[in-house]
């Protein structure tokens, strides 16, 4: 069974997001999506919260997970049997962060493989920074979150509107 894991913050999860976990879904047995569980970082939703919104987005998909890691990632891969890492790529400042990354994976362990999708146009200049920004200063996200989470960004602000 092919196993990805799709790391990253997901502070909060945004729809360029989903859109890459629908198709590595779709390529893939199996999906874990693993929130980051980062310390040095000040992330502005709490694991918990970046996890359940990520559930509510998924809803009922049979072959995904959602999970948090600490720790180095291959070392999380290990303990959940996979050996793909799923990045999603948008525009080329993504691509030199990204390629420093798969090939320090690489190095540290050779079996496991960094495979990466390009985003949907849609949505190439979508990033979480940008969501908590203009939500925060109470522009409309429709756009960029799905519906069944919105409230809940927006209320994290203090700036929900009907
Ligand atoms: P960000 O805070 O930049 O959104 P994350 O750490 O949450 O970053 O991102 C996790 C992964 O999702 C990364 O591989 C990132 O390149 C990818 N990603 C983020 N936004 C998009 C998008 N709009 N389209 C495609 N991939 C994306």
């Amino acid at each position: 069974m092919k196993i990805c894991v799709y790391p990253g913050s997901f502070d909060p999860i945004t729809n360029g997001h989903l859109d890459i976990i629908d198709r590595a879904s779709k390529v893939f047995d199996k999906l874990i999506v693993a929130v980051l569980v980062n310390p040095g970082k000040n992330p502005v939703f709490t694991l918990e919260e970046r996890v359940q919104l990520i559930k509510d987005s998924i809803g009922d998909a049979p072959n995904i997970e959602v999970d948090s890691f600490s720790g180095l990632l291959i070392d999380y891969m290990i303990n959940k049997n996979s050996k793909i890492i799923i990045k999603g790529l948008r525009v080329v400042t993504d691509f030199e962060y990204e390629f420093q990354m798969a090939l320090l994976n690489k190095n540290l362990n050779p079996d496991i493989e960094t495979v990466f999708m390009m985003t949907n146009s849609k949505y190439s200049y979508l990033s979480s920074s940008m969501i908590k920004e203009i939500a925060s200063l109470g522009a409309n996200i429709d756009e960029f979150v799905p519906d069944i989470i919105k409230n809940k960004i927006l209320d994290k602000f203090n700036v929900r509107k009907g």
